[in-house]
């Protein structure tokens, strides 16, 4: 399997009231998606998130991916 190591891109405001300013780092997560195989080679994407808490709100959420699909920790292309 090939892995490739990424960094969500942070574009962030809180999920639950929209905050864009006020949020803090709140640790990360390391998640594997898989992609579309290359070769025959299953491709295996590491994606580091970013972990926010929003200071308004106190709601903590992840980085959103747009291209992935976080519950079934796939790329939203292997669906398509
Ligand atoms: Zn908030």
């Amino acid at each position: 399997m090939l892995l490739v190591n990424t960094t969500a891109l942070s574009s962030s405001h809180c999920s639950k009231c929209g905050t864009v300013a006020n949020l803090y780092k709140h640790g990360k997560k390391k998640q594997l998606f898989f992609d579309l195989p290359i070769h025959a080679n299953r491709v295996g994407i590491y994606v580091n998130r970013p972990r926010y808490k929003c200071k308004e709100c106190n709601e903590t959420f992840f980085e959103n991916l747009p291209n992935m699909d976080v519950h079934r920790s796939v790329t939203n292309r292997l669906i398509n």
